[in-house]
C-alpha cells in the first residue's frame, strides 16, 4: 500500500496498513483522552513481531517518526501522533503463562484483564495496574503500581525480559544476563528505545483476598489521616492503599473515598477496626473477594471523556497538606467531576531490586499524588485544567524529585521529566537511547533526546 501525498507518497506499507480513507482509520485512532484528535499518516495494525519489523522499516524507508500505540491510556494521548506512522499492537493480546517457572509472556498490546485472566486460573498474578482495561505496555514502561505492590514491588521490577524492535528494524531479547541495560532502561524509562513485542514478567502466587471501597465525609479528613499513618506503621503490607479526594454526589460536599485491597492474607479484622472505629463512615462495601474482583473495584473508565492530569511523587504527605488538598475540592465549582488521587508506596514497592535495577527513580517518595480533572464540555477545559494546575502547585512544595508519575501526565515539560529520572539515571538513559534510537524515531513519549546531556 501507498500513501495518497505528502512526503511520504511513494512509501510501501506492509498490508493492512490504515490510512485515512480507510474504513477502520479514525476507530484504529482512537485514545482515551477525548481532548485529542490526532491524525497520523499511517497506521499499522500489528500481530506479528514479523509485521512490527515491517513496519519499522516501512516508517524509516518513508522518514516518519513513529508512534507506538499499546492499550491506548496515555492521557498525553502518546500512542498516537499527527503525520507520523503509528504502530498499533492492538491485535497482539495473546498471553501465555508457565505455571511451573510461574511466569508469564505477554504481547506487547496486551490488556491488564488479558494478563490477569490468563494468570488466575494458576493461582497466579503479574503486579499490574487497577484498571483492566489499561494496556500493560505504556504502565510497564513507566513503573506500574498496582494492588500487589507490597508483597511484589512495581510492575516494571517484574519485568524479567522484552522482545524490543529497535529503530533500525533489529530484534532485541533484554534480560539480566543479556543487555542488562535495554532491560534497566525498559524498567520506567517509557516507550523511548523500541516497541515492545513481548514482556515476560515474573507471576506470583495469590490465594483469597479483601477489600472495597470506605467513604468518609471530607470533614474527617483530620482523624482519617492518624488512622492512615497507624495503618502504615501496623500493616504495612496492605496493598497500594489509595485515596479519591472527591466531591460527593450526593452533598457536593468534599468526600474522601478509600480504596482497600489486603492482598496478603492477613487477617482484616485489626485493618478495618482502624479504619472504622469511630469514624463518621458514609459507605462500606468491603468484603472478602479474588484478585479478579479486585482488579475490578475500580470499575472502568470510557474512552473519549475530556482529561487533565497533573501531579508529584511527595516526599512527605503531612496533615496540614492533606486538610488543604481535602479542601481542594470544595473550592468553587471548577472543580467537577475532578479528584485527588493518593496512591501510598509501600512494601517491596519502596526497594529497587538487585538484579539489574530500574530507571523508575522515585520509591524514596511516600504518595503518589495527583490532581485528576475530567470533564465533558470542551467549553470547561481551561477551567478544568486550571484547578488540576493549581492543585499541582499545591503539592509542588513536598515534591521529592520535581516530577510526577511519568504515567499520569498530560503535557509533561522536558525539565519535569527529566526531574522524574534525576541526573544520573537521565544519562544512563540518554546512553541507552543514543544506543538504539540515535535518531529519535520514538519520540511520541516522555522523550529521552540523544542529543542531550
Ligand atoms: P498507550 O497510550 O497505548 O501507550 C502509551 C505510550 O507507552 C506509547 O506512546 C509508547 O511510548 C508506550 N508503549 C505502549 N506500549 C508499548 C510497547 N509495547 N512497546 C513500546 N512502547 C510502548 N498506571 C499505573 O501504574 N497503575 C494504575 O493502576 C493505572 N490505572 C490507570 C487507569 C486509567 C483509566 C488510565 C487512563 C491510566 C492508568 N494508569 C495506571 C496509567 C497508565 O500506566 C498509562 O496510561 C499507560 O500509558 C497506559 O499504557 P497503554 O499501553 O494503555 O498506553
Amino acid at each position: 500500500m501507498q500513501l495518497d501525498d505528502g512526503p511520504a507518497a511513494t512509501a510501501v506499507f506492509p498490508p493492512g496498513t490504515l490510512v485515512a480513507s480507510d474504513p477502520g482509520y479514525d476507530e484504529a485512532r482512537l485514545t482515551f483522552n477525548g481532548m485529542l484528535d490526532r491524525r497520523p499518516a499511517a497506521i499499522v495494525l500489528c500481530a506479528t513481531t514479523e509485521e512490527v519489523v515491517a513496519a519499522v522499516r516501512a516508517a524509516r524507508a518513508a522518514g516518519l517518526p513513529i508512534a507506538i500505540r499499546g492499550g491506548g491510556h496515555s492521557v498525553a494521548g502518546h500512542g498516537i501522533a499527527d503525520d507520523a506512522l503509528v504502530v498499533s499492537l492492538a491485535p497482539m493480546r495473546s498471553v501465555r503463562v508457565d505455571p511451573q517457572l510461574q511466569i508469564a509472556h505477554a504481547g506487547g498490546g496486551a490488556l491488564w484483564e488479558d494478563v490477569d485472566g490468563a494468570c488466575f486460573p494458576h493461582g497466579l498474578a503479574v503486579v499490574g495496574g487497577t484498571f483492566g482495561d489499561t494496556g500493560i505496555g505504556g504502565l510497564t514502561l513507566g513503573g506500574g503500581l498496582g494492588w500487589l505492590m507490597p508483597i511484589a514491588g512495581l510492575t516494571c521490577d517484574n519485568l524479567l525480559e522484552a522482545e524490543v524492535v529497535t529503530a533500525d528494524g533489529s530484534v532485541v531479547v533484554a534480560n539480566a544476563d543479556q543487555d542488562p541495560d535495554m532491560l534497566w532502561a525498559l524498567r520506567g524509562g517509557g516507550g523511548n528505545f523500541g516497541v515492545v513485542t513481548r514482556f515476560t514478567y515474573r507471576a506470583l502466587p495469590i490465594g483469597p483476598m479483601f477489600g472495597g471501597r470506605i467513604v468518609y465525609p471530607g470533614s474527617a479528613a483530620d482523624v482519617l489521616f492518624d488512622r492512615l499513618e497507624r495503618l502504615d506503621a501496623e500493616h504495612p503490607t496492605v496493598g497500594l492503599p489509595t485515596l479519591g479526594l472527591h466531591r460527593s454526589s450526593d452533598t457536593g460536599q468534599p468526600a474522601i473515598t478509600f480504596l482497600l485491597g489486603i492482598v496478603d492474607g492477613s487477617d482484616p479484622g485489626p485493618i478495618l477496626e482502624i479504619l472504622r472505629r469511630d469514624m463518621p463512615v458514609l459507605e462500606d462495601d468491603t468484603r472478602p473477594m479474588t484478585y479478579l474482583d479486585l482488579q475490578a473495584l475500580a470499575g472502568i473508565l470510557p474512552f473519549g471523556l475530556r482529561h487533565y492530569w497533573k501531579g508529584h511523587f511527595l516526599r512527605e504527605l503531612d496533615r496540614d497538606l492533606f486538610g488543604r488538598l481535602v479542601s481542594a475540592m470544595g473550592d468553587d465549582d471548577s472543580v467537577g467531576n475532578g479528584l485527588i488521587l493518593l496512591e501510598r508506596l509501600v512494601g517491596a514497592g519502596r526497594t529497587e531490586p538487585s538484579d539489574v535495577g530500574t530507571a523508575f527513580a522515585q520509591r524514596a517518595a511516600t504518595w503518589n499524588a495527583s490532581a485528576l480533572a475530567v470533564w465533558e464540555d470542551p467549553a470547561l477545559d481551561a477551567t478544568a485544567i486550571s484547578w488540576a494546575r493549581r492543585v499541582a502547585d499545591l503539592l509542588e512544595p513536598s515534591s521529592l524529585m520535581g516530577g510526577g508519575y511519568v504515567n499520569y501526565s498530560t503535557d509533561e515539560s522536558a525539565e519535569r521529566v527529566r526531574a522524574a529520572y534525576g541526573d544520573e539515571r537521565w544519562q544512563r538513559l540518554i546512553a541507552v537511547k543514543r544506543r538504539y534510537d540515535p535518531d529519535n524515531v520514538f519520540r511520541f513519549n516522555h522523550n529521552i533526546r540523544p542529543a542531550e546531556g
